[in-house]
Parts: C-alpha cells; structure tokens; sequence
C-alpha cells in the first residue's frame, strides 16, 4: 500500500502522525504492538441522538472505536448531561472531556474569529470551507485559534446550505425587515438589525412556542430535514431561500491536546482520519435527507416556499460586508482569518461560476 498516497488528502497534523508511526514502523519492526486502552468522553452541544448533528457525532464515536479495535472507547453526551451546550469548549480546555462536537460560531465570545470556522453571512459553501481548510490554510488558522486553550479542532460535519427561515408574513421587500422579530443568532443576527430588524437569541427547544405564540415573527433553524422534525411549519406558512447567513456550516470536532498526545501514533491517526470521514458523511446525511424533507413539507404539509427578493439579499450581503469588516478592524487575528477568506472565496467563487453554478443552471434550463 503507498502511505504516501493514504496520507494526502489529510491535515497536516494528520500526516505528521502518520509520518511518525511509519518512521517507527521502519526503525523498530520488532517493537511491541500498544495494546493499551483508553476510555474518552466526548461532550456534545446538541440533544442527545439529534437527527444529523447528535447522532453524526455518535457515529463518530463509533467508527473510533470499531477502527481502533475497541483500543479508543469514546462516550457521547448530549447537551446538560455531562456539562451544558455553551460549556462544551471550556470542557474540553480543561480536560472533563476529551473530545467535544459542536460548531465553533457558538465561542465567538472567546474567539472573535470563530465564526468564520463554522459560517458566515454570504460566506463559503461546503465545498469550499472544506477546500479552504485542508488545502487553502483555513485549518491551520483555526488549530492556531484553538491553540492557546489547548484544544484541537477538525471539521467534523457540516449542514450544507441551510434554509433562510420560517416567516408568518412574506418579506416582499427590505421594508419587511422593519421591525421583523426573528430568531437568528451570530453575525447575522447583527446584520438583520441593522436592516432595522430585532433579532432573538433563543435555544431550539424555545423557537416552536415562540413562533407559534407570535412571540417572534420568524426563525431561522436548520434545513427542511430537522425544521420538519421540529414541527416549525405549524407555526409559520412560508419557508424561505436561500440561507445566506448559513451557507454551509461547518461543525467541529474537538480534541483536549493533551489527551490526544498521550494516544500512541497510530490511534491519533485513527481519530483524525474519523473526523474527515463524519465531515464527509454528514453532509451527504444532510443532502438526502433535506431533499426527501423538502417534498414533504410542500407536498403534505401545503408549506409556501419563496426566495428571498433580490434587494432584499443585495441589502442584507452590504450590511454583512460592514459587520465583518468592522470585525476585522478591532482583532487583527479576526482580520488575517478573514484575509484568508475572502482571498479562497474570490478565487473558488470565479471557479464555481464556470463550474457547479454553470452546470446546475445549464441542468435545470
Ligand atoms: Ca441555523
């Protein structure tokens, strides 16, 4: 088998570590094999077993474990069962969890750069935050990100291009944006204020009644695959496109460094190599189940769908250009993470116009 060509395709400290184990492989043929074991604990931000997100994680778990022989046993737990949601990165810091799997928008607070690993407004799609972390520099920022607070992060799934959210009443123009109570947190959240919009900060156990109840006038949640499961089209009528303050969120997967230096070589090997396969797995989840969701909703549960006016986007594109470059104005690591993003994206953007977009409009003429 050529290592070599197993080990392109992964994360630098991927190939690092396999690099090491095949130089000891070479150096000491007759070293004892490790048949230490080790038990880890992986916190989670999602509800236990959540469709997707909860059980891409389980499912992480799982393929450690059955790659390493049952030498890594990894635990999951949901959300408030070992620590809750928001406390899952510091869990992983200071080593109550080994591993954690959430999505790096939500420690913003801590790391002003972080949503650019997960999802901004009018920003990369999964195929180009994919193509940005692993051959564009995007990993290398976002381990230097998490550096300081002794924790390693590996894209570990991603959602696709979400949907733009639940209305009870069309958005014709930007005007309907006036006074719009919605539920959308983050960068975007910002953005809908400044185009003289309240948004709200709610957990997704909360948006249902809340919506329901007129309490908000809109959300935003997911995709069609676990708005459906949330039951959001009880409560609003039209379901609008496209979701442009998610256009492919990533979500991490996230290691305690110390932990994963005391793995021997070829179970860190294992645990990175996982990582890029639930990335993978995930959002072809996420696509299938998407697309048989969004017939349901349209087909039996009579849902409007509408896109979003095209002045209502161009408006919302501008204000989320200020946010970000305000952003980059007042964190000069905040600026070099956007630097670098906005640089892939003008080039893989010129690409994907002669490519998926020329092909997908050339499909549907
Ligand atoms: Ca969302």
């Amino acid at each position: 088998m050529d290592r070599r060509r197993v080990i392109q395709g992964l994360g630098l400290g991927a190939v690092a570590a396999a690099t090491a184990a095949c130089a000891r492989e070479k150096e000491a043929p007759a070293e004892q094999a490790d048949t230490r074991t080790f038990n880890w604990r992986m916190a989670t931000t999602w509800p236990p077993n959540f469709p997707a997100l909860g059980t891409g994680a389980n499912q992480l778990a799982e393929m450690i474990e059955r790659c390493s022989a049952g030498r890594l046993k990894i635990k999951v737990y949901g959300a408030n069962e070992l620590v809750p949601a928001f406390e899952v990165f510091d869990a992983v810091s200071s080593g109550t969890a080994e591993m954690g799997h959430g999505a790096a928008y939500y420690w913003k607070g801590k790391i002003g750069s972080a949503s650019f690993f997960s999802a901004v407004p009018f920003g990369l799609t999964t195929q180009e935050i994919n193509g940005w972390f692993y051959y564009g520099g995007g990993l290398e920022l976002w381990k230097e990100a998490y550096a300081p607070f002794g924790v390693i992060p590996m894209p570990g799934g991603n959602s696709g291009t979400q949907m733009g959210g639940w209305f009870r009443k069309e958005i014709k123009s930007v005007d309907d944006l006036k006074g719009l109570k919605m539920r959308i947190p983050g960068i975007a959240g910002e953005v809908l204020q400044r185009a003289g919009g309240t948004p709200v900060t709610l957990p997704g156990g909360e948006i249902f009644t809340a919506l329901e109840t007129g309490a908000i006038d809109a959300t935003e949640w997911i995709g069609p695959y676990n708005d459906l499961a949330f039951g959001l089209y009880k409560a609003a009528k039209y379901y609008y496109y496209p979701g442009w303050h998610e256009p492919g969120t990533c979500l991490e997967a996230i290691i305690n460094q110390k932990a994963f230096e005391g793995l021997p070589a070829d179970l860190q090997e294992i645990v990175l190599t996982c990582c890029h396969a639930v990335n993978e797995m995930m959002n072809a989840e996420f696509l299938a189940r998407n697309a048989e969701a969004l017939q349901t909703l349209i087909r039996d549960h009579g849902v409007m769908l509408r896109r979003f006016p095209d002045d209502v986007l161009k408006t919302l594109r501008e204000l989320s250009v200020q946010v970000i470059e305000e952003g980059a104005a007042s964190d000069p690591f905040y600026a070099r993470v956007h630097e670098s993003v906005k640089a892939f994206q003008e080039r893989s953007a010129a690409y994907l116009k002669v490519a998926e977009e020329a092909y997908l409009q050339a499909r549907s003429a």
